[in-house]
């Protein structure tokens, strides 16, 4: 069950100058929207499906793509996706994977997919009717994309797929699988190609799930001579790669935005739980360590955020100018998400800490947070990933 939040943290944040009337009016809709939902997440792939289908009826996976398909904004817009996931995942971290993978699963359709390929799965997806998965990760090819072994052979009317992924985010509930080949196995990251693959395709299996310290919707495809049409290609023969690339360059600052709502859960609940529990005659906020405790997650979360929305920005403005960025965006971005991601973990381990026996016991809000985010430092680029990213950018000047 979602436990009730306590009070949600001040919204000062959105005084700041990254934002503009856009994302006031969203936050403004979302936040007693987040707050009044609560969906039974025992069972993980049913809440999850409940969750696209409440997200997409409130209208907030119209965030998750462009306004030519159904949109709320004309692009993709950072700094909604940071609200959003924030506020979301304060709530439930579940709530924001499913908005999150509506938008990872279609990005790559929404940056290089054909009219047809928008009007058939983007509209769908707004409304919460499709479930999307982005499908890059293999056994032997994680943090290295470009060892991947999976290949896609052309036939004579299209291709023929043949090979694994893993740790594929909604699979087996997804409806589409936006899936990353080899189609030139000699080119290294310059031979890879991506597609779209409906999930009734025959040859297809997504039977086998995965198992996660936080469950959510987790699977292993495999592909046996699985042949999809000429028309499931997605974006350039052989560009896969820089798709895939750039489809997460755009959600990058949102993991940060996700960690982020969650270290604000947790020192909110260190807070609530501080100011009740008494000890030795006084409660456990009257006490100085506690409040310097309390001081350092603070400065651990606004200095996360402060990068997180920066990143956002600098995004934004690159591509509403479609001018050359001001600094480095992807060396913002991947500051964001190691910064965030680790903060995060560091305040919820002082939160849960600070709850005594009931941080670690089975169904308290802190216990679920400390397995929520751990898997956050790892996908998207794990944060040595990002600190090879932002070295480079800092050598580069
Ligand atoms: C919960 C969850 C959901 C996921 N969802 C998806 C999904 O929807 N789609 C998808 O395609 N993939 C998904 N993934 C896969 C994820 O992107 C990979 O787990 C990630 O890229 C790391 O790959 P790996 O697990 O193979 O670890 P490896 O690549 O083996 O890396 C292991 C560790 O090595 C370290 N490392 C990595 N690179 C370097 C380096 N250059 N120098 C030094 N150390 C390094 C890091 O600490 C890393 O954690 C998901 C993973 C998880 C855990």
């Amino acid at each position: 069950m979602m436990t009730k939040a306590p009070a949600p943290p001040s919204t000062t944040h959105l005084a700041l100058p990254f934002f503009d009337a856009a994302h006031h009016e969203l936050a403004e809709g979302l936040l007693p929207w987040a707050a009044s939902q609560e969906i039974d997440e025992h069972d993980d792939r049913a809440a999850c499906r409940d969750w696209v289908q409440r997200l997409g009826a409130g209208g907030w996976l119209r965030y998750a793509v462009p306004g030519s398909s159904g949109g709320a904004l004309e692009r993709l817009d950072s700094r909604a996706l940071v609200l959003l996931r924030e506020t979301l995942a304060f709530h439930s971290p579940l709530a924001d994977f499913a908005f999150a993978m509506q938008g990872l699963g279609s990005g790559a359709i929404t940056l290089a997919g054909t009219p047809d390929q928008h009007a058939n799965y983007l509209t769908a997806v707004a409304k919460g009717s499709k479930i999307a998965a982005f499908a890059l990760s293999e056994p032997e090819a994680g943090s290295d994309v470009g060892a991947m072994a999976m290949r896609a052979e052309a036939t004579p009317d299209g291709w023929k797929l043949n090979g694994e992924k893993t740790w594929i985010s909604n699979g087996g509930i997804a409806d589409f699988y936006c899936v990353f080949a080899k189609t030139d196995p000699t080119g290294g990251t310059r031979g890879i190609t991506a597609f779209i693959v409906d999930a009734t395709t025959p040859g297809l299996d997504t039977s086998e799930h995965i198992d996660v310290m936080a469950p959510h919707p987790l699977a292993t495809l495999r592909f046996e001579n699985c042949v999809v049409p000429r028309t499931a290609q997605l974006g350039e023969l052989n560009g896969g790669f820089k798709l895939a690339m750039r489809t997460l360059d755009i959600f990058r600052a949102s993991v940060a935005a996700a960690a982020l709502g969650m270290g604000r859960r947790a020192l909110a609940e260190a807070i609530s739980h501080s100011k009740n529990r008494r000890m030795f005659g006084q409660t456990l906020a009257d006490f100085q360590l506690t409040q310097a405790k309390l001081g350092e997650m603070a400065a651990l979360i606004d200095s996360a955020a402060l990068l997180t929305y920066r990143a956002a920005w600098m995004r934004d403005d690159a591509e509403q100018r479609g001018a050359p960025a001001v600094g480095d965006v992807s060396a913002a971005a991947a500051m964001a998400k190691m910064c965030a991601t680790e903060n995060a973990s560091r305040v919820i381990d002082m939160a849960l800490q600070m709850h005594g026996g009931l941080g670690v016991k089975v169904g308290t809000k802190i216990e679920s947070l400390y397995r929520d985010i751990r898997s956050l430092r790892i996908y998207e680029g794990a944060t040595e990933v990002q600190q090879l990213i932002i070295g480079k950018s800092v050598l580069r000047g």
